[in-house]
């Protein structure tokens, strides 16, 4: 058996431990006068111990706290206890310090035992922090508004101009030359693809400021939708997408994650290595206290540095003469699994690297807890 260190009984330990405590503590008479108190009081108030000793709480308390600590002494009196009592003390150069205090009542020695906490610090860093919080949302709201409004408002002149080009295109087809249509051409092929993204910044405002309506969302079902929206795509390319396993529902909002399991599905798709038939697989399993949904492909891969990027807004890593498209895709699915509290990232090698010729991708989205 283990035996209590000797220490030296002559010491006064007990003062030595005060001394060291952070804290605020004290013993005061019922009255609140301050019989024994450590020196973090002392450094809290800012005056000298000495000074403090036989003063009141009440010459300490700021007055408007003054009542509250006086039911707190009653109490304490009547032989409660306190705790995460919250009031604030006046320094000696006028400043406050916020203190949480706890409390014993001992009516045989007609005093009370109280130990405090100055908690000014961590008050302040989590009101800043607050604010910051609100600040943020607040750009964030007028972000998502002017979004929104310049998106929508976009697309009627933009409906304007396509509209024209295409009566322009009919009407006057016998007396163009083939330069003259070949500009048509382009310029009508120039507004369809702001028509999209518009549409995409849309959708991607919306995801923002849509309510959530969290629910199991049963995937087996999603997925069946999804692919009926992709049954062109899907014949076009000559794709397989299926789901080999039971698909674990995900806690979430339906729409959302249907349109993040389009989004991947979508570019599993569209990502195709030339020469190779897409094959594509969703699984969802749980993960941890969530489900992890996955989308796997056998395409032309992620060059391995710039697996994060290509979640950011407009970011792609090809041109629009290699593959359509936006950049927007995947920075909405993050922001789905953002708004969800989840987390997006991806796997992959490029095609022809270490990995193997069929490196492909695999995408996967975690979603906290279960249905
Ligand atoms: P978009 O599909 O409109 O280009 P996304 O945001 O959906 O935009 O994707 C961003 C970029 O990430 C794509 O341009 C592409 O370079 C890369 N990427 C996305 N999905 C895949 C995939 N399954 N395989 C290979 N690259 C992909």
């Amino acid at each position: 058996m283990e035996r209590t260190p000797t220490i030296d009984p002559t010491t006064d330990h007990e003062s030595r431990l005060l001394a060291l405590s952070p804290g605020l503590l004290a013993a005061a008479g019922f009255d609140g006068r301050l019989a024994v108190l450590n020196p973090g009081w002392s450094r809290t108030v800012g005056r000298p111990s000495e000074e403090l000793v036989g003063c009141s709480l009440f010459d300490l308390v700021h007055p408007e706290d003054a009542d509250p600590v006086r039911r707190m002494l009653e109490r304490l009196k009547a032989g409660g206890e306190v705790s995460g009592h919250v009031c604030r003390l006046l320094r000696a150069d006028g400043s406050e310090r916020t203190v949480v205090f706890g409390g014993q009542g001992s009516a045989g020695d007609a005093c009370v035992y109280l130990a405090g906490e100055d908690v000014s610090e961590s008050r302040r860093l989590e009101d800043e922090l607050a604010r910051r919080a609100e600040g943020l949302e607040r750009v964030n709201n007028d972000l998502q508004e002017f979004a929104y409004i310049a998106s929508h408002d976009l697309a009627e002149p933009l409906r304007m101009v396509t509209s024209y080009l295409e009566l322009l295109e009919r009407r006057y087809a016998g007396q163009l030359d083939e330069t003259a249509r070949e500009f048509i051409g382009f310029a009508v092929g120039g507004a369809h693809r702001m028509r999209t993204l518009i549409d995409d910044l849309l959708t991607y405002s919306r995801v923002g400021s849509h309510e959530l309506e969290r629910g199991p969302v049963d995937l087996a079902d999603l997925l069946g939708n999804v692919l009926l929206g992709l049954q062109r795509a899907i014949a076009e390319a000559g794709a397989q997408v299926s789901a080999p396993g039971t698909l674990a529902a995900v806690k979430g909002d339906a729409t959302q994650v249907g349109q993040l399991l389009q989004n991947l599905i979508a570019n599993a798709v569209k990502f195709r290595a030339p020469g190779r038939a897409p094959v594509v697989t969703v699984t969802s399993v749980p993960d941890g206290d969530g489900v992890r949904v996955s989308v796997t492909d056998n395409g032309i891969g992620i060059d391995p540095a710039h697996r994060d990027r290509i979640f950011k807004m407009f970011a792609r890593l090809h041109g629009r003469d290699e593959y359509e498209g936006t950049g927007i895709g995947l920075a909405v699915c993050r922001r789905i699994t953002d708004r969800h509290g989840g987390r997006i990232w991806a796997e992959s090698a490029v095609a022809g690297s270490d990995c193997g010729a069929d490196a492909g991708s695999t995408f996967h989205a975690w979603f906290p807890g279960r249905p």
